[in-house]
């Protein structure tokens, strides 16, 4: 086997070529409103891996990914987003390099297509034909495309609050769309209850491990489109998926002897929906319910807040949060300045960025990336109060 998995609480290790989940003995111990414990890593055996990157690129990452094959991938053009640099701001030139990485360019027009192309591959090896998802909206869209393509059945977990472009790609591309009248916490349950039921297979974010191998080659991409270690990656942050993918992609060039340095990865949450950077620094984890416009981060318990914690810590990351009305100001200087129009979770991370600049906190010739995780034109109705 080319990989094998870790416990990211116990650090108990797991071979096996099998479907797995949460680290079995950890997941026993988790609690209702708890972010759950027993999350696993995937781990390569990096000491006879190549470390030489044109290698991996020439190999289209392979090596380092879960799957046997890359022609289990869907035939549709995953990542390889454009890296936007930008040189000035309302009408400001900016002393220090912007970039932004356009993750609205994936073929359902968010991030979340990088994890579901990964555990459509993966399925596909292992002869599953059924995947179900839970989702605030992207990741059940972007499931729904991804499927779609690949002869797969995908049935979808979602708050009927959910923006009506997101269920509408739902219905479009085929999938099964199942709304709940509750919050994406509670779609989450409802999925889980039907993968034991069923025994459907699993792409839920924090739960099927192989997401974060999807999310990772960002890093890729971004290491290939730079050749260097940015100072700066400002990343919208809900369940602390993304941001734990971003941070696993330099860990991995960093195991390989790729790089010798990790970027300092800024975590931007909506302040009515920040959950994960308010417990931080706690003992014990509280949260107060989320509310805020920007839907694709709006959730009360992050799923992935240990990983998440675990690599800012270690990595030393930052944290910013941002409110509605900064979220939605961001989104009108980003549009206005680069043609790029943003949904308002991607605009939260422009909005980060924006803070540090507004308060001199960028150095001058810095690098730095801002991550725009998903299309503007998928919730239009957050932004007509400012057009
Ligand atoms: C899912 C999503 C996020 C947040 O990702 P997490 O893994 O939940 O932190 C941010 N932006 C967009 C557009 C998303 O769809
Ligand atoms: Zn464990």
């Amino acid at each position: 086997m080319k990989f094998h998995y870790k416990c990211t609480t116990c650090g108990q290790e797991y071979q096996t070529d099998d479907v797995i989940y949460l680290c079995p003995k950890c997941e026993k111990t988790n609690e209702p409103d708890q972010p759950p414990r027993g999350v696993l890593k995937v781990l390569y055996d990096y000491q006879a891996l190549t470390h030489n990157f044109e290698e991996l690129k020439k190999q289209e990452f392979l090596p380092v990914l879960p799957i046997k094959s890359l022609s289990s991938l869907p035939n549709l053009r995953i990542g390889k987003t454009p890296l936007y640099s930008v040189r000035h701001i309302d009408n400001n030139k900016l002393d220090f390099e912007l970039y932004i990485k356009d993750d609205s360019q994936n073929p359902t027009f968010s991030f979340k297509d990088r994890a579901s192309a990964i555990v459509s591959a993966f399925a596909k090896e292992h002869g599953i034909n059924t995947i179900v998802a839970a989702s605030t909206g992207n990741a059940g869209s972007s499931l729904a495309g991804i499927a779609a393509a690949q002869q797969q059945n995908a049935i979808i977990y979602v708050p009927s609050s959910a923006p009506k472009a997101k269920l509408t790609q739902i219905l479009m591309y085929g999938a099964e769309l199942r709304t709940v009248d509750g919050n994406y916490d509670m779609a989450f349950d409802l999925s889980i209850e039907a993968t034991q039921k069923h025994g459907w297979y699993n792409r839920n974010t924090a739960y099927n491990p192989l997401t974060i191998e999807g999310k990772k080659t960002v890093s890729f991409e971004l290491f290939d489109q730079l050749g260097l270690v940015p100072d700066h990656i400002f990343v919208p942050v809900g369940d602390g998926v993304i941001i734990s993918g971003v941070y696993k992609g330099y860990e991995d060039l960093l195991k390989l002897g790729i790089i010798d340095r990790m970027p300092t990865i800024v975590a931007v949450q909506a302040q009515g929906s920040s959950n994960l950077i308010n417990n931080i620094f706690h003992n014990a984890f509280e949260y107060t319910p989320s509310k805020t416009i920007a839907d694709s981060i709006s959730v009360d318990v992050p799923r992935n807040f240990f990983m998440a914690r675990d690599f800012i810590c270690e990595y030393e990351g930052e944290v910013a949060s941002v409110s509605d009305e900064e979220i939605l100001h961001a989104s009108k200087v980003l549009a206005r300045n680069t043609g790029i129009f943003a949904e308002p979770a991607a605009a939260a991370a422009f909005a980060g960025f924006l803070k540090y600049y507004e308060n001199g906190q960028l150095s001058k010739n810095t690098v730095n990336i801002v991550l725009s995780t998903g299309s503007g034109l998928k919730d239009l109705d957050a932004v007509q109060g400012i057009i």
